[in-house]
């Protein structure tokens, strides 16, 4: 993948990184990210693997913009109120930075298309709000062997993971959240939510992508970095694999 003149110039803060330098934006410019929700940690994740130049974003969320997306959701504006959130932030990619391509899906991932949407994909950024579309993007991800970053907020706090739950040693989503899509969920609807945790969560949620297109530093796969607001305070747990895992454990996969 050979970079213009144009893309050394506006990325020379990447390419002069020794842990990243030319040879990740050359990754970067190869990869295809797939983008679950388009919202809040959406945003400034679309916003920053945009201007950071992956080759291709695959956008997927089936909501409009509404006003009430506003105080957070910042790749959005006013004036977009009403429009599919897709296509929204498919137009603000596209004023960042023209050498991205951005495909857009307004659906819902489910078992029937998600292996479609996520079929060629180098990495899936999962920043939904349901646990039903979690489990559906995790276990398409495990079966086909797609790094996944998976990212959630709510009120304060937050929490971000990468899974490749098909090594050894490595867990995949469910060894963490078990089999119960039935749990409580948050809301931010309900709930509430202060507006730049969403930037905080979003923003890590956009460095793991980069880091597992092109590495560098540690390897975050097999830790949780739980991300506490109210205290100011960043904690990495370890996240081990469950021998008996639904998905990764002895039990073959199911779609
Ligand atoms: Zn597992």
């Amino acid at each position: 993948m050979i970079l213009s003149d144009d893309e050394l110039t506006r990325y020379a803060r990447h390419i002069v990184l020794k842990e990243f330098g030319g040879s990740g934006q050359a990754r970067l410019k190869a990869a295809t990210v797939v983008i679950v929700g388009a919202g809040g940690i959406g945003s400034p994740a679309i916003q920053y693997l945009g201007a950071a130049g992956v080759g291709r974003l695959i956008l997927v969320d089936d909501d409009s913009v509404e006003p009430s997306n506003l105080q957070r959701q910042t790749i959005f504006t006013t004036a977009d109120t009403g429009v599919a959130k897709v296509d929204a932030a498919a137009g603000a990619v596209r004023r960042i930075n023209p050498h991205v391509a951005v495909e857009t899906h307004c659906l819902r991932i489910d078992r029937a298309n998600v292996a479609s949407l996520l079929a060629g994909a180098d990495v899936v950024l999962d920043g939904c709000d349901n646990f039903a579309t979690r489990f559906c993007v995790a276990d398409a991800a495990y079966a086909l062997g797609i790094p996944l970053v998976s990212a959630a907020v709510g009120q304060f706090e937050g929490q971000l993971a990468t899974y490749r739950g098909w090594e050894a040693d490595k867990p995949c989503y469910r060894c963490f959240v078990g089999e119960d899509p039935e749990r409580a969920e948050t809301s931010c609807a309900e709930d509430g939510v202060l507006g730049p945790v969403t930037g905080v969560v979003g923003s890590l949620a956009a460095l793991e992508v980069l880091r597992a297109i092109a590495p560098f530093g540690d390897d975050p796969a097999g830790k949780l970095l739980l991300i506490d607001l109210l205290a100011l305070r960043f904690r990495s747990i370890r996240l081990p694999k469950d021998p008996g895992c639904s998905a990764c454990g002895k039990r073959e996969p199911t779609l």
